[in-house]
């Protein structure tokens, strides 16, 4: 009787150790989120004014043919004004993530 107390203790104490590993493990090195999804917290640059905003911030904007990133009601509206983007856009600055 006593042998199958100490097995149990033994299976719960391994678990609990597991359990606080993997805690540790997930506070010591976050998930990085998978490519596609936006990244927290990253920047995207307005292409009318130049300033650097937070993607989530960021409000769209018809440019020409693209969707681009700007700071505010202003730089949108100059945006529209514009035939094409001021500079083109490179590849993960409006929003195309990826290849
Ligand atoms: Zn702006």
């Amino acid at each position: 009787m006593g042998r199958i107390a100490l097995v149990l203790f033994l299976v719960i104490a391994a678990l609990l150790v597991l359990r606080a590993l993997r805690l540790w493990l997930a506070a010591a090195f976050p998930v990085r989120s998978r490519p596609g999804t936006p990244i927290e917290g990253e920047m995207v640059r307005d292409p009318v004014c130049g300033t650097w905003i937070d993607r989530r911030l960021a409000m769209a904007a018809r440019s020409g043919e693209e969707w681009v990133p700007v700071c505010s009601e202003e730089c949108r509206a100059r945006a529209a004004a514009l035939p094409e983007a001021p500079t083109r856009t490179r590849a993960g600055q409006a929003g195309a993530t990826g290849p």
